[in-house]
């Protein structure tokens, strides 16, 4: 999953940064309306946190511009007052939820994995797979019952590949929802990403599930 953070508390922006790293997400930041707007434009993202007060383009003017060009990447409205102007406004431009400054991180993350179940219109918090158990909350992994180790990215490469059960999944999408602006790797990382992936998931279980789609990507199930 990949977030972008628009909001001008470099510190308060900083810390939503960490909390989504140690989640396996991709983060880019921008400080200010516009950088936010193009950012939201030009990228792929799954979740938008947007603050409402912000340098040269407020975050509703942003929120509201972006649905105008049918983005419709979830937006997780920041709001400093807890009026109930403030919140309608908010969901008018076409936020899809907001929560109140100052929040706690556990209220934060799980409004964010709820945004993110319901773009996928996903009913059950926990992905399931031929016996393979993904848990973004959690954090957890297990095939067949048995809990299985991955890394944040490894992590993350899975969680799209099982949103996406049954579709193929190409290097390029992994890329754009797993790594941030700044990765300037070749896509061949995905092949070693995938291969450390499919030695965890499949190597000592009957079916396998990752299947290369040859010129393309990956898909499962
Ligand atoms: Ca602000």
């Amino acid at each position: 999953m990949r977030v972008l953070i628009v909001e001008d508390e470099r510190r308060l922006s900083n810390i939503i940064k960490k909390g989504f790293i140690e989640d396996g997400f991709a983060v880019d930041q921008a400080f200010d309306g516009e950088e936010g707007q193009y950012l939201a434009e030009s990228e792929q993202y799954d979740l938008i946190v947007l603050d409402i007060m912000l340098p040269k383009l407020d975050g509703l003017q942003v929120c509201k511009e972006l649905r105008k060009k049918s983005i419709k990447t979830p937006v997780l409205m920041l709001t400093a007052k807890s009026t109930t102007e403030d919140k309608v406004a908010g969901l008018d431009s076409g936020a899809d939820d907001y929560i109140t400054k100052p929040f706690s991180f556990i209220e934060f993350r799980s409004r964010i994995h709820a945004l993110i179940r319901r773009s996928h219109q996903e009913t059950s918090p926990v992905l399931l797979i031929d016996g393979l158990e993904l848990d973004p909350l959690k954090h957890t992994v297990s095939r067949d019952t048995k809990a299985l180790t991955l890394t944040p990215k490894e992590f993350a490469v899975l969680e799209l590949m099982m949103r996406h059960k049954g579709e193929v999944v190409s290097r390029t999408m992994i890329i754009e929802h797993v790594w941030d602006y700044n990765f300037d790797g070749m896509s061949n990382v995905v092949d070693v990403f995938v291969g450390t992936l499919r030695k965890k998931i499949d190597l000592h279980a009957k079916k396998k599930l990752i299947q290369t789609v040859h010129g393309v990507g990956y898909k499962i199930g």
